[in-house]
């Protein structure tokens, strides 16, 4: 996948694109991450990429000129568009999903009060928030969304189903995780963790998924049990018992 992003701080992006999972990512060319700077192309003779809103109000705003010719210079047309804005739909899984599927993006990240509207509406942006809360600017949302998106890139997890595995993907929440030592300050990890048998392993870490979605999110959890025609017999009898619990 390619991940093209527009922001007048792309320096904010190096750690974050070279660590970890993501750093893999680009190593290994499953991924690769172009960051454009706005500023690169103001016409202005200092480089002005914002200005005052007209109407008057607070803040900046990022004008539409420099954002237009990077994204011309992009063939952005051509590509999926996403601005990061407090005002988008808040991302989840089934969005992370849908654009891991798209073999480029173009990522806009606006700064200061926001960004001229002509460019969203000219360039048919998708606007996404990570949250109901406002940040200084898009990159720190940016950086979320493509953390999300590049894991579920078929290949850049280690180990093929281990996206699957993990919460809200699989519709539950995570199980505990245990590592050495076996015992720490006088507290034991479960023994069946430790009992090599790999039945009784999975069927605990169902139950615990069971026991913490129904607890932490039982909107997630009500959904689980509309469709359990994947579980096997040993599953569904523990289902029954933790939905008869109270
Ligand atoms: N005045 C705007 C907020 C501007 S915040 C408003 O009230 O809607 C500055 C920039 O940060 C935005 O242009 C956007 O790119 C980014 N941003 C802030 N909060 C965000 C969020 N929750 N999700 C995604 N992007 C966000």
């Amino acid at each position: 996948m390619k991940i093209n992003i527009l922001t007048l701080f792309p320096e904010m992006f190096v750690a974050v694109t070279q660590s970890s999972i993501l750093g893999r990512a680009k190593e290994s060319g499953l991924l690769d991450i172009e960051l454009i700077n706005i500023r690169d192309f103001s016409l202005d003779k200092h480089k002005k990429a914002d200005d005052y809103p007209f109407g008057g109000g607070q803040g900046m705003v990022l004008m539409a000129d420099p954002v237009f010719r990077a994204l011309e210079a992009k063939d952005a047309q051509s590509k999926k568009c996403i601005y990061m804005s407090p005002r988008g739909k808040v991302l989840d899984y089934a969005k992370v999903m849908e654009l891991a599927q798209e073999p480029e993006l173009v990522i806009l990240c606006g700064h200061y009060e926001g960004i001229d509207e002509r460019i969203i509406e000219f360039w048919d942006m998708e606007e996404i928030s990570i949250g109901d809360y406002v940040l200084t600017g898009g990159e720190l949302p940016a950086m979320v969304l493509i953390d999300a998106v590049v894991r579920m890139i078929p290949d850049v997890l280690s180990g093929s189903n281990s996206a699957h595995e993990e919460s809200v993907y699989s519709g539950l929440l995570e199980y505990p995780q245990y590592t050495k030592p076996r015992e720490y300050r006088d507290m034991q990890v479960p023994e069946v963790l430790v009992s090599g048998n790999h039945e009784l392993i999975h069927l605990w870490k169902f139950e615990q998924s069971l026991m913490l979605t129904k607890e932490k999110r039982p909107d997630l959890f009500e959904r689980f049990v509309k469709e359990t025609e994947h579980l096997s017999k040993n599953e569904k009898k523990i289902l029954k018992k933790i939905i008869a619990q109270v």
